[in-house]
């Protein structure tokens, strides 16, 4: 509620703050139990930042975060570390985020030593289970990450995250740097788990395309801030915010007797150190008024379809 995260901006020899880049501006919304919220929009546009302020990665300038009935901006080290079991993240370079010089069983285990989880024995044993479910056979403990293929390291991941038995994935990217082909594959599997565990989705994608068959609700991100919220098919049939429809106009349609017109979206990304003025994408906005340069939009609520657009301000 409120989720505010403001870079500080140093320069010169004594680091001194020049200013600062609001990657994260006044961001709220909610997630219900088993469902998945999609956000999207361009690189830089504050979603990886949004989902590392949810579990402290990083810590909120300002805003309140509410899981089940606990506020985890307030929590301590200790009582975090707790809740941290029931929210993981999944990140976009699995590669990245497994340690090299530990094998697969290492670093499934991990996460269930530092919870202090199980006995050495059901440790291996539950390591050994959630390969399978993820699609990855046993034998496959001893191994290493560089010994697997770019989908077998991001089940690997996946894996590592539903090791504490989380409640609510945050997945930042999740198929972004794998083949179209296996894109497909990593997301009916994390489909798949999500009905067997029951989890909630937080689903990061820079692609329209990716979140629509996995999202229940998605929203829409620029410049820091959210800019339109609506159910899945509801904002890919009927979007409002004018950026959302340029959006959606560049994903291509598999219908060839669907024709939908290309809106180009003029414009550089305007640097998020110094973002315009009232809407921030009047820059590049095709409908854009006199009020939209100097009055920032309120989200509006459109039968539970959220836009923040002086479109639909009255
Ligand atoms: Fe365009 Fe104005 Fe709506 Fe911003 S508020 S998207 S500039 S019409
Ligand atoms: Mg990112």
């Amino acid at each position: 509620n409120g989720l505010k995260k403001y870079f500080p901006i140093t320069g010169g020899i004594f680091g001194k703050k020049q200013g600062e880049v609001k990657a994260v501006d006044d961001v709220s919304f909610y997630v219900k139990k088993g469902e998945t919220l999609g956000i999207v929009g361009e690189s830089g546009c504050g979603k990886s930042t949004t989902g590392r302020l949810l579990i402290r990665l990083i810590e909120a300038s300002d805003g309140t975060i509410i899981f089940e009935d606990k506020e985890i901006t307030s929590l301590s080290k200790s009582e975090l570390r707790k809740t941290r079991r029931d929210i993981q993240m999944v990140f976009q370079d699995p590669y990245a985020s497994l340690n090299p010089r530990h094998s697969v069983e290492q670093i499934l285990e991990e996460p269930l030593i530092v919870h202090g989880i199980g006995t050495p024995e059901e440790r291996r044993k539950q390591v050994k289970e959630m390969l399978e479910v993820v699609g990855l056979c046993s034998y496959h403990a001893k191994r290493y990450p560089h010994q697997f293929s770019g989908g077998q390291r991001q089940r690997i991941g996946i894996a590592k995250a539903l090791m504490t038995k989380p409640k609510l994935i945050i997945a930042d990217e999740p198929v972004s740097a794998l083949d179209v082909s296996i894109q497909a594959q990593v997301l009916n599997l994390m489909k798949d788990i999500q009905r067997e565990f029951q989890l909630t989705y937080i689903f990061i994608a820079h692609d329209l395309g990716v979140v629509r068959h996995i999202s229940d609700r998605v929203g829409v991100m620029y410049l820091g801030r959210l800019i339109e919220l609506a159910e899945s098919e509801e904002l890919y049939e009927n979007p409002k915010h004018p950026y959302t429809k340029a959006l959606l106009s560049a994903v291509p349609v598999p219908d060839p007797d669907v024709k939908r017109e290309t809106i180009l979206i003029e414009g550089e990304l305007p640097s998020p150190a110094n973002p315009p003025t009232g809407c921030a994408f009047h820059t590049r906005c095709s409908y854009v008024m006199e009020i939209c340069k100097t009055t920032r939009p309120e989200e509006t609520n459109l039968n539970g379809h959220f836009a923040a657009c002086h479109l639909y301000n009255e």
